[in-house]
């Protein structure tokens, strides 16, 4: 009678301890995912869906919102304050005002705090920030930053960077070559044009030449690849690295600078960022403990500049697969990774181009002239804006993103003619209290596995019964 109460007992501890090891284990995200289009706001979304005939994958994860991305401001500049709804629909030049920059969206999504444009990882103090993905590397994960643009450029420089210019690429790039970085990968290199012709050396884009010898000179462990099919090889397993710089043989970004009409040929000797996704992957889920990533779209913003909406949209579609590609790859639990280990975030850090429907200078939607055709959009400006833009969220601790869905915008599904999910919005702050609350709760102490592995042979002398 005895041994069959301890026996009960060792199944109920056991049962319990399962029950609370399942709910440490839902909580504990192994691995996050943080994509960003930069420069994406609801009509870059709408036109490529319009363009693609159907939705992103990421349009039907259940939790997903507005976001507002307002900086500090600029040093000895405006105050940055944030997005104010009847503001917004009151007057249309407001969206064009107080906008941020790529620098301070990146900062503050990274790092939880709000400093000045164009600085990086700086309070608006001047003291050090560190970023979320730092500290994912202290805590012995795996980290990346991945860019169709530029590698050291504002968004994948402030992964771990520090600096109050977001253009002093000597420093960011050393200071990315120094970091714990385990994959870089992105456009970037001094030996290649803009449409990936070979020129002469300008070694601006690294800050100088030390920086790219050190680079090529596998410095700090990292394999260097430079050639397409190396991209290709490391995507499709048939070269392996532990730590890899990537930059691809074009200068500024992958694909949008190139020489040409909008619709011209592509550059044929570099990857696309679905490539460069599968590559970083490949390489950061070989550690056990998890890894941390930031994948970036980034000449989004740089054709809504431009006020190119075909290139916007070409490079909207390889964000798009790129995702897609994160959201099969958690399907097939690929390496042990899936939605119960890992939270994928998307969203953008802030809308570029003010793009509305054909009628400038309105909130008018933009229309669907059907697929493989521009739909009808009038961009009416040449700079960022401060509007809402969309996120997204699946998988470990997404829900908490809910519990931070505080502002309220009561138009937003009728002025763009989307779901009224998004008529609530965070802070861009908020990426990054999510982030950590997901990759910081703690994993069972060995006290309790111990328990749980003396409940567990409760259970099983039960079950040997
Ligand atoms: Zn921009």
């Amino acid at each position: 009678m005895k041994r069959i109460k301890k026996i009960i007992g060792g199944l109920i501890v056991g049962t319990m301890l399962m029950a609370a090891s399942h709910v440490l284990a839902a909580e504990q995200a192994k691995n996050v995912i943080l994509m960003i289009s930069d420069g994406m706001g609801f009509n870059t979304m709408k036109a490529t869906d319009y363009y693609t005939g159907a939705p992103a994958v990421y349009e039907s994860f259940s939790v997903k919102g507005s976001m507002n991305t307002s900086s500090a401001g600029a040093s000895g500049g405006y105050v940055g304050v944030p997005y104010n709804p009847a503001q917004m629909w009151s007057n249309f030049n407001y969206q064009k005002s107080g906008y941020t920059d790529s620098a301070s969206a990146a900062t503050a999504m990274y790092t939880g705090v709000k400093n000045y444009d164009n600085q990086i990882n700086k309070t608006t103090n001047g003291a050090n920030l560190t970023t979320f993905f730092e500290t994912a590397s202290l805590q012995g994960k795996a980290t990346g930053a991945v860019s169709t643009v530029n590698f050291d450029h504002a968004t994948p420089a402030t992964v771990v960077a520090k600096t109050t210019n977001r253009n002093d690429y000597a420093t960011i790039t050393s200071q990315m070559i120094a970091s714990g970085l385990d994959v870089i990968m992105g456009a970037g290199h001094p030996f290649y044009n803009n449409s990936g012709q070979a020129v002469t050396a300008n070694y601006s884009i690294v800050g100088n030449e030390t920086n790219w010898n050190s680079i090529t000179g596998n410095a700090n462990g990292r394999t260097f690849i430079e050639t397409k099919s190396d991209f290709e090889a490391l995507a499709n397993g048939t070269l392996l690295a532990n730590k890899v710089f990537g930059v691809a043989q074009v200068r500024d970004t992958i694909q949008d600078s190139r020489a040409g009409a909008p619709g011209a040929a592509m550059n044929t000797n570099v990857p696309n960022l679905l490539t460069m996704t599968k590559a970083a992957l490949n390489v950061l889920d070989n550690n056990v403990n998890g890894f941390a990533i930031m994948i970036e779209g980034g000449a989004v913003d740089w054709a809504n500049h431009a006020n190119g909406l075909k290139r916007s949209i070409d490079e909207q579609i390889d964000f798009n697969n790129s995702v897609q590609y994160v959201v099969d790859y958690l399907n097939a639990g690929s390496n042990g990774n899936n939605w119960n280990n890992t939270l994928l975030i998307v969203t953008a850090d802030h809308e570029t181009g003010a793009l509305w429907g054909p009628t400038a200078g309105t909130f008018n939607q933009i229309s669907d002239n059907g697929i493989g055709n521009l739909p009808g959009a009038v961009y009416n400006s040449g700079n960022h804006t401060n509007t809402l833009v969309p996120f997204f969220a699946k998988g470990t601790d997404a829900g908490l993103f809910n519990t931070y869905l505080t502002g309220s915008d009561p138009e937003m599904d009728n002025k763009y003619g989307i779901d009224l999910a998004f008529n609530s919005y965070i802070d861009n702050t908020d990426i990054f209290k999510v982030m950590s609350a997901a990759q910081n709760t703690a994993v069972p102490e060995p006290s309790v596995i111990l328990l749980f592995g003396l409940g567990m042979a409760g259970l099983a002398a039960f079950r040997c019964k």
